[in-house]
């Protein structure tokens, strides 16, 4: 058998297709990540793990690394130079960061400076939201584009940002926005500027796909822009409308669903303008995707298109556009979120423990066994290459016959619990079998996945990954140490909350998805690290507080010229204390109402003085700790 080499497991776990250059492994088996685009400076992870729980900042932790925001926003940029110099554009680009994919106030403040000579610009889509984006240090000149629901307060907190000097442009996407903008603008000082989202017929693709078309809850029809524009001309505030905006929903999967809807956008745009309408910015909206599982294809959780395709297409299909109906190029704006953000952090797990189905050494058979029990000693001992599927069936109808005969009364637990044991022994063989067979039946591979183990790892699915959970989103993980060893375990990755649907069972895979991942056996007293990588988009903002298990501890690393890394902020997750308080619990009243109870106790009799006192601090102690599994204390 040949040797285990690092590229089998740059293979089995897909790095070099989904980690778009950022991620590779060192000689060492550790987990590398090259945080700047096209240079070589690389951080161990492991490494870098190691240092943290040394510093006492335990698992889990959440990396991020700030400089792949850079080299995000420089390869989406990039793009866009390169199209519109390679199509003769006659008009510019600007990107626009929509603050509710991650707003991580480090996340926001790495964006606008490394965005800074692109004009990058915010977008916001909500009350808070705008408050937060005008009160950055964005570029002069920027864009704040105001997206969602707007009332009365909305449309005067955005003439709040003019009057700070931010370009703002409201996006308009139902008819009662612009009647309550109309019936206040002559209390808004100044009047904002306008966009109009419009609802195209073109569709996205992939889960996201219901943002747009006909149907869509967004946008505005074509009658309701010309209905909008004569409200506005009335009004006297047609100078004020400066942008088409669309958007048909996040990681669209096929390029050709872009393509469409930029045409669609771009002949409205046409059309208004040959109407006189003087629309300058063309916003394209978000929805360019991520390639999470490396596949390249228009499965849920890839891409059939790269970044510069995207931008190329955005580009030429504008530019014909205009060129056929004889109009000004826009410039154009886009709201990429997701394709910015989603590889700059993972989140570091450790395994606490491992459960396996069938952990108990064989079973031996007696005489005086019953014969059921004699029937399944027999499958596990003859079973075979030739007759794996029809003993492996065998097995399932005595099962059945223990089970029924164990709830008749007629087996002893000593009897059902060896009978189950040669069960899973003929399933495991039954599963060796078949996999060296060129076809290997449905049930058989599905068995295999019931046999993994379960690796229950310390951190919450539904806070540090919960569209895992919610929308059954592929995340690549992978061990982020002992990659030089041949994995020889199949496990799913179980949460610590007291929930069944806390579960990884849905691994990246190129042709399919794997419903357990490649490990390594735990070695008793060593840490075995897990990574989730590519979570940086969304799954920060709706983390949930399920089983009190809060925020995690978080490490922002750089890489320098020398090649050493640097911790640039540390974080420390939530305390017990400050989980409880988001919950209304004052831990102050709950720490005084143990010492009273306590108290109680020693005045009845019922305890030792020093005893309460113990307690008491030591409850005090308790809610000042983070809300994860502590490895020293096991
Ligand atoms: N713009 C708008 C209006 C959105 O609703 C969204 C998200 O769905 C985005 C931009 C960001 O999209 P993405 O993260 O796919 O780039």
């Amino acid at each position: 058998m040949k040797n285990y080499s690092l590229q089998d497991s740059r293979d089995l776990y897909g790095i070099e297709n989904w980690g778009a250059g950022y991620f590779d492994i060192l000689p060492s088996g550790h987990l590398m990540v090259r945080p700047v685009h096209g240079e070589s400076q690389a951080v161990d992870v492991k490494q870098v793990v190691d240092e943290l729980v040394a510093r006492g900042i335990s698992t889990p932790i959440l990396l991020r690394f700030p400089q792949i925001l850079a080299s995000q926003v420089e390869r989406l940029c990039g793009a866009f130079a390169r199209a519109i110099a390679e199509f003769g554009y006659r008009s510019s680009y600007s990107p626009v960061f929509p603050v509710k994919v991650n707003q991580r106030k480090q996340v926001i403040e790495d964006l606008l400076r490394s965005g800074r000579r692109f004009r990058l610009g915010l977008e916001a889509g909500s009350r808070a939201e705008i408050l937060i984006a005008m009160a950055q240090d964005a570029p002069a000149g920027s864009l704040l584009v105001c997206n969602g629901f707007k009332d009365a307060a909305y449309l005067s907190t955005a003439s709040l940002g003019m009057q700070l000097g931010r370009k703002v442009v409201v996006v308009l996407e139902k008819p009662f926005e612009l009647e309550n903008l109309l019936r206040m603008a002559d209390k808004l000082d100044p009047v904002p500027y306008l966009g109009f989202r419009v609802k195209l017929h073109s569709r996205g693709s992939g889960r996201w796909e219901k943002s747009g078309g006909a149907a869509s809850k967004f946008g505005l029809s074509a009658g309701q822009i010309l209905w909008g524009i004569d409200k506005l001309r009335e009004a006297g505030l047609l100078d004020r409308l400066c942008m088409l905006h669309f958007h048909i929903g996040s990681q669209i999967t096929e390029i050709r669903r872009i393509k469409s809807a930029i045409q669609e956008a771009s002949r409205i745009y046409a059309k208004l303008r040959k109407m006189d309408v003087k629309i300058e910015l063309l916003n394209v909206g978000g929805g360019l995707g991520v390639d999470y599982d490396g596949s390249r294809t228009s499965s849920d959780a890839s891409v059939n298109y790269t970044v510069q395709e995207f931008a190329n297409d955005v580009v030429y299909n504008i530019k014909e556009v205009c060129a056929r109906e004889e109009v000004p190029e826009p410039e154009i704006v886009s709201e990429s979120g997701r394709a910015l953000t989603a590889y700059h952090s993972m989140l570091i797990t450790d395994v606490v423990s491992a459960v396996t189905p069938n952990s108990l050494p064989a079973a031996v058979l007696s005489d005086k066994d019953p014969q059921v029990v004699q029937e399944l000693g027999y499958l596990r001992d003859r079973v075979n290459p030739k007759n794996h599927r029809e003993f492996w069936h065998d097995a399932l109808q005595q099962r059945d016959e223990l089970l029924n005969r164990f709830n008749l009364g007629y087996l002893s637990l000593e009897d059902r619990a060896k009978g189950e044991s040669l069960f899973l022994e003929v399933a495991h063989k039954a599963v060796r079998f078949a996999k060296n067979q060129k076809y290997v039946s449905e049930e058989l591979e599905n068995l295999e996945h019931h046999l993994s183990s379960k690796y229950i790892c310390n951190f919450s699915v539904f806070q540090s990954v919960p569209d895992s959970w919610a929308l059954e989103q592929l995340f690549p993980v992978l061990p982020i140490h002992r990659l030089n060893e041949k994995p020889s375990c199949m496990a799913t990755l179980v949460d610590i909350t007291c929930d069944s649907d806390g579960e990884i069972d849905r691994f990246v895979d190129l042709k399919d998805i794997k419903e357990s991942l490649e490990v390594h056996p735990l070695k008793p007293g060593e840490p075995y690290y897990l990574g989730v990588l590519l979570i940086g988009a969304y799954q920060d903002v709706m983390g949930d507080y399920h089983n009190l298990f809060g925020a995690v501890n978080e490490a922002h690393i750089c890489v320098e010229p020398d090649g050493k890394y640097t911790v640039r902020t540390l974080q420390r997750g939530d305390t017990v204390r400050q989980v409880a308080q988001i919950f209304g619990h004052d831990p102050d009243a709950l720490g005084r109402y143990v010492e009273g109870f306590v108290e109680m106790l020693v005045r009845e009799g019922r305890m030792e003085e020093s005893v309460a006192h113990r307690i008491a601090r030591r409850y005090r102690h308790e809610l000042s700790r983070y809300t994860y599994l502590d490895r020293n204390h096991f």
